[in-house]
């Protein structure tokens, strides 16, 4: 392909960069509470007890390569020790249509045994994805596995993933049902480095 301006590929705009920009910073400040220690609490009701464990610093574990851009500003606005990591799974070749078989083609590097793992995607479509990730980081042995995803499309789900342990569940936005680019999601391994999420034009398929 020439290297034309990508923008002129582009349909519309679903989530802008100011969009984006924002609701990262709310999902981060979510984790980072959600990862906060209590304090100890004094008074008379609870006699001064700590009233939960203290957390040990999250694993965080983009799915590559999706997930590089979303992974790296909400990393940046998470004000918490963490551990990055990410990992490869294949399932969608060039197309834009899954193969429902995802296969991990790259594995972590940092061991998750006993560890709270937050695995970062850029979006959940059928579900196939993450529910491959979750059975595998469940047999390492993860204490907690929660997802936070850019994008979700609850109406092309397949398959029901479940968080493990304390393991929550963040969305940036419910997506319409559109194959999207952009802000890390490829077309053929292109448009990925666009600041934001939209739909190309239906002549940039053929
Ligand atoms: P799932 O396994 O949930 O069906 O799909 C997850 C993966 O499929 C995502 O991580 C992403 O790589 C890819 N995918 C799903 N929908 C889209 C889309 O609209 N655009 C792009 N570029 N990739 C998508
Ligand atoms: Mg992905
Ligand atoms: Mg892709």
């Amino acid at each position: 392909m020439a290297a034309t301006n990508m923008e002129d590929h582009i349909e519309k705009i679903l989530f802008t960069e100011h969009q984006i920009s924002q609701r990262v910073s709310e999902l981060a400040s979510q984790i980072a509470l959600n990862f906060t220690p209590t304090k100890i609490i004094t008074n008379s009701n609870n006699g001064g007890a700590l009233l939960s464990s203290s957390l040990s610093a999250p694993v965080v574990v983009g799915v590559a390569t999706g997930a590089f851009l979303f992974l790296a500003d909400l990393v940046r606005k998470i004000k918490l020790p963490i551990s990055v990591d990410f990992v490869r799974v294949e399932s969608y070749g060039s197309g834009t249509v899954s193969s429902g078989k995802p296969k991990i083609s790259c594995d972590l590097k940092i061991g998750v045994t006993g560890k709270h793992v937050i695995l970062v995607e850029d979006v959940v479509d059928t579900g196939n994805t993450l529910f491959c990730l979750i059975e595998h980081l469940k047999s390492k042995g993860a204490s907690s596995i929660s997802v936070c995803t850019l994008l979700d499309k609850p109406s092309k789900r397949k398959v029901n993933f479940e968080l493990v342990g304390e393991g929550k569940f963040y969305r940036g936005f419910e997506c319409p049902d559109y194959f999207v680019v952009g802000y890390g999601l490829d077309f053929a391994e292109l448009y990925r480095n666009l600041p934001y999420v939209g739909v190309l034009k239906p002549e940039m398929y053929s």
